[in-house]
């Protein structure tokens, strides 16, 4: 996919930016979108010093007019259950009206499309792991059914331009990601565990922490995103890291990499927290020749750079208050 014009949305976000410069560095022009709602200008520093990058500011529920574009990557979406509980209505706006916009766009321009979808279609699984072509386990008026639905209905939606229009589709399904650029205050569990331990602050576990996620490195997942995307696969492909951890071990790893003395305080588990979580990725393994490469131990080695020079401007801060 050599020097094409590509179109990312969500560009301003954790997965959104890494995905930007990886499209660069594979020899393609960004256009970038993000309204940043929950995007920090601070993502797009190096992009904005690439030539081949330019940033429209916009939200996507609102239709965007551009054309000549050879591909669309819908990354645009509150993506932490602490953002998407807080902008409830916009999450189901933008995973509906929003996904549809780019749809359009991806029609009229006759560009092919990549939806970003989740791991949380499948809900609190009854399946495990969780193989593409379970059907889920989703409560669709519970707290989590803003970003849930929304995400359930961007893939029907995407099924359906394949299917009436014609349009060159794919769908990534994310399992759980962590890198540089996560959002240090987004609440989510490697971002918080991360800054607690760092800032010598008591790691909330939440529940009895037996709960368990399994932790894809942003390079990982970047690189099967970027593989399914040239690949002639319209069905969704599962992409995450098959390590499974409870949430108590994880916090046993940050610890031990950041060489804390912080103690584990436990907290309410949130309603509808799922009990597990854990990709089958036999489908991207066998289709992208993909497989993980990083372990949590060394994707949260590579990533305490990023949390220390965090928790330096935190410190800075209220120093100054
Ligand atoms: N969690 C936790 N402590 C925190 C934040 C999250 O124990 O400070 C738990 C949360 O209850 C869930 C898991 O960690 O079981 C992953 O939560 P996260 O918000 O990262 O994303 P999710 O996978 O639930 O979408």
């Amino acid at each position: 996919m050599a020097q094409k014009r590509v179109l990312v949305s969500g560009a301003a976000g954790f997965l959104g930016s890494h995905l930007c410069e990886a499209l660069i560095a594979d020899g393609n022009h960004v256009v970038g979108v993000d309204n940043y709602s929950t995007g920090n200008s601070e993502n797009l520093k190096g992009l904005n010093q690439e030539v081949r990058f330019s940033f429209i500011e916009h939200d996507i529920c609102e239709p965007l007019e551009i054309d000549q574009l050879d591909y669309v990557f819908n990354f645009a979406s509150p993506a932490s259950p602490a953002d998407y509980a807080r902008l409830g209505p916009e999450t189901l706006k933008v995973g509906s009206y929003g996904t549809i916009n780019l749809l359009e766009v991806a029609r009229w321009s006759g560009a092919r499309f990549l939806h970003a979808s989740t791991s949380e279609c499948y809900g609190d699984p009854e399946v495990h792991p969780q193989p593409e072509s379970y059907w889920g386990h989703v409560n669709p008026i519970g707290p989590r059914s803003v970003y849930d639905e929304s995400k359930r209905f961007s893939e029907a939606a995407v099924m359906a331009y394949h299917r009436y229009y014609g349009v060159d589709t794919r769908m990534v399904r994310i399992f759980n990601t962590y890198g540089p650029r996560l959002q240090p205050t987004d609440g989510r569990v490697i971002s918080n565990l991360m800054m607690q331990a760092l800032q010598g602050e008591d790691l909330t576990v939440f529940g009895d922490g037996a709960q368990t996620r399994s932790f894809c490195y942003v390079s990982d997942l970047i690189d099967g995103i970027l593989r399914l995307s040239k690949s002639e696969e319209h069905l969704p492909v599962n992409i995450g890291n098959p390590e499974e951890w409870t949430i108590l071990e994880c916090a046993r790893e940050v610890l031990a990499v950041t060489g804390s003395k912080s103690r584990i305080r436990y907290e309410a588990l949130p309603e509808d927290d799922p009990a597990r979580r854990k990709p089958d990725i036999t489908k991207a393994k066998e289709l992208l020749g993909w497989s993980p490469e990083v372990s949590l131990r060394e994707g949260l080695l590579l990533s305490l750079p990023y949390f220390e020079e965090r928790a330096r401007k935190n410190s800075g801060v209220q120093a100054a208050k």
